[in-house]
C-alpha cells in the first residue's frame, strides 16, 4: 500500500487530483458515491432515435490561464466546439445584458426608476464619502447598496439574491458578493461599456467565447480525465457506486475507508485527499471529531438546486447560455439552453432548457412532483413570453443537494474551526469546492485538484487552498 492514494469524490478535483498523481506514476484509486463521474459538472446522454444531452445547469468553462486551457485540449482532444457566450436578465419582460452593462440599463429600464437609481446612487456615494452614513462591507445588501445605490440594489441584486438563497442578503456575508459580483461599482460599470476590455483582460465573466465539448456535454472532461487514469499503466482506478461511508482514524492519522453501498470494504493508503463536503467528512469520522468542531460543521448550510428539464417543439428558446429570472412572482430564478453549449447537444427541430428552484433538501419544493415541477416551471417561461403553450414535450427532474454554501454572516465562525480541526490530521487534505466550502468554479476545482496531487507526488509545495480566494472574479 505505501505508494497507494486514495481519493473521495469523482467530481473535477478528486479527478484532476488522481490525474496528476497517476501521470507521475503513482497508483490512484477514486471512490465516487453516484453511478457516474463528473459530480456537479456531470452530463447525461440519451442516445436512440434522438440523441440530447444534458448537464446540472448551465457549465461555462472559463480561464484566464493559457498552460490551463492547452491541458483542457489535451483531456478533450477534438471532442470541443466554440460557444459563444450571453447570459441575460429578463424584468419587465425585457433582456438586460449581464453582467450590466451601462447602455443596455440605459435603454431598457423604465424611465421613472432610471430617474431614481441615479438620484439613489449620487444620495448613496454622498453619503458615504461624507460619512453622514457610513455603508459597512459585512453584508451582502450593504455592500452592494453602497457600490450601486438603494434602486439598482433592489432591482437587480436584492431580489434575485433574496428568492435564489431564500434569506435575507442583509443576512448574507458581503464575501459573497466581493467574489461573484463581477463589477465593482455603476462607475466600473459605465466605464467598462465605454472601455470594453479585450478578450482575457477584464472580467472572467466578460469573456465572449467559450470551450464546450462537442458531444456526451461538460461531463466529457471527467469521462476524459478517467480514460487517462485508467490508462497510466499504474492499475490506478476509478470506481462508481462507491460511497465513503467510515473514515478511520487512529488519532491524527487516517488509517483507511469503509466504502462501498451494499458491501461494505476496507481500503487503505499512504495519502488520503477528500473533495467530499467537508460537513460529509468530520460527520464520517471514526472514532467521531471532537463535540465542537461536530457542532460548527452541523451549523454550516447549503441551498440545493432542483432541476426541471423541459423538452421542447421548437428548435430554439433563446441564443442564451443562461437568464435570470429575478422577479419574486417566478419560482425558477435563471434557464439554461444547451443547444447554446454545443448545436448537438439535442435534435435540430427541439431544444432544451433546464430551469432551476433553489431550495433547502427535504422543503416544499425539493419533495414536489415532476408534474407539480413542470407546471411550476412552464407557467414562468410563458409568463415570460419564453415559451408558448403546448410547447413542452416532456419533462424530468434532477437534484442536488449541496449546490452553493451557504454564506451567512456566521459562515465563518464555523468553517474555520472545521478546517483548522482537519489540518491536524496529518494523511489526508480536504480539497475542491466542497472541500473548501467554496464558490469554486470549474477551473478553480482542476487548479486546486492538480496542485494537491502534483505537491504529493513530487513533495513541492503548493497552496492549493489559495485558490479561489480573494477578489477574484467569478463567473
Ligand atoms: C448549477 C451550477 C452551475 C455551475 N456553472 C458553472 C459554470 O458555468 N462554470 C464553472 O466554471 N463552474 C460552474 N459551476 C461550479 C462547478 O460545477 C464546480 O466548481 C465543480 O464542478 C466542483 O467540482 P468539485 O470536484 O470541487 O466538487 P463536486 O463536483 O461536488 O465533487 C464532489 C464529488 O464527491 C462525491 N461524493 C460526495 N459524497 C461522497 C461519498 N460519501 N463518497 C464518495 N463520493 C462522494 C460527489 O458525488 C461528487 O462527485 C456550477 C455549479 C452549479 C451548482
Amino acid at each position: 500500500m505505501s505508494d497507494h492514494n486514495v481519493i473521495l469524490g469523482g467530481g473535477l478535483a478528486g479527478l484532476s487530483c488522481a490525474y496528476e498523481l497517476a501521470m507521475k506514476g503513482q497508483r490512484v484509486t477514486v471512490l465516487e458515491r453516484e453511478p457516474h463521474v463528473g459530480g456537479m459538472a456531470s452530463s447525461f446522454i440519451e442516445e436512440g432515435d434522438e440523441y440530447w444531452c444534458h448537464d446540472f445547469g448551465p457549465h461555462r468553462f472559463h480561464s484566464r490561464d493559457q498552460a490551463l486551457l492547452q491541458h483542457i485540449k489535451d483531456i478533450l482532444g477534438d471532442n470541443v466546439v466554440t460557444a459563444q457566450r450571453l447570459s441575460r436578465i429578463v424584468l419587465f419582460n425585457r433582456f438586460f445584458d449581464y453582467p450590466l452593462v451601462a447602455s443596455n440599463v440605459l435603454r431598457n429600464m423604465p424611465p421613472h426608476l432610471l430617474a431614481k437609481a441615479m438620484l439613489d446612487y449620487l444620495w448613496v456615494r454622498f453619503l458615504d464619502v461624507t460619512r453622514i452614513r457610513k455603508y459597512d462591507d459585512i453584508s451582502f445588501e450593504s455592500w452592494v447598496t453602497r457600490r450601486f445605490g438603494k434602486t439598482l440594489y433592489r432591482i437587480f441584486f436584492g431580489q434575485y439574491t433574496e428568492k435564489a438563497w431564500g434569506m435575507s442578503p442583509s443576512q448574507i456575508s458581503a464575501d459573497w458578493a466581493s467574489q461573484r459580483i463581477s463589477l465593482l461599482n455603476l462607475w466600473d460599470t459605465i466605464k467598462k461599456t465605454v472601455f470594453r476590455p479585450k478578450e482575457g483582460e477584464g472580467p472572467r465573466t466578460l469573456v465572449t467565447s467559450f470551450m464546450y465539448p462537442k458531444f456526451g456535454g461538460i461531463g466529457e472532461l471527467s469521462r476524459g480525465y478517467v480514460r487517462k487514469i485508467e490508462d497510466s499503466g499504474t492499475g490506478s482506478r476509478v470506481l462508481t457506486n462507491a460511497p465513503a461511508v467510515r473514515i478511520h482514524r487512529d488519532g491524527t492519522r487516517i488509517v483507511g475507508i469503509e466504502y462501498g453501498k451494499h458491501h461494505r470494504e476496507l481500503m487503505t493508503a499512504k495519502n488520503y485527499i477528500s473533495t467530499l463536503p467537508v460537513t460529509a467528512l468530520v460527520r464520517a469520522l471514526a472514532p467521531a471529531a471532537p463535540d465542537d468542531v461536530v457542532q460548527a460543521a452541523r451549523s454550516l448550510k447549503y441551498i440545493s438546486i432542483v432541476f426541471v428539464y423541459l423538452k421542447l417543439d421548437r428548435p430554439s428558446v433563446s441564443p442564451d447560455s443562461w437568464v435570470y429570472l429575478p422577479e419574486k412572482h417566478l419560482t425558477v430564478h435563471r434557464i439554461s439552453e444547451f443547444k447554446n453549449f454545443s448545436p448537438h447537444c439535442a435534435p435540430k427541430d427541439k431544444t432544451m432548457v433546464c430551469a432551476e428552484i433553489t431550495c433547502r433538501r427535504g422543503d416544499e419544493i425539493w419533495r414536489s412532483s415532476d408534474e407539480d415541477l413542470r407546471d411550476l416551471a412552464e407557467k414562468d417561461l410563458i409568463s415570460v413570453g419564453l415559451i408558448e403553450k403546448g410547447q413542452v414535450l416532456s419533462c424530468f427532474t434532477k437534484r442536488i443537494p449541496y449546490a452553493y454554501p451557504v454564506y451567512d454572516l456566521e459562515y465563518r465562525t464555523h468553517i474555520d474551526p472545521v478546517i483548522e480541526f482537519v489540518k491536524t490530521l496529518t494523511n489526508i487534505i480536504t480539497t475542491g469546492r466542497q472541500g473548501n466550502f467554496r464558490y469554486n468554479n470549474m477551473d478553480q476545482s482542476i487548479e486546486m485538484g492538480r496542485k494537491v496531487g502534483l505537491q504529493l507526488a513530487t513533495g513541492d509545495y503548493t497552496d492549493h487552498a489559495a485558490v479561489a480566494t480573494g477578489k477574484e472574479y467569478f463567473g
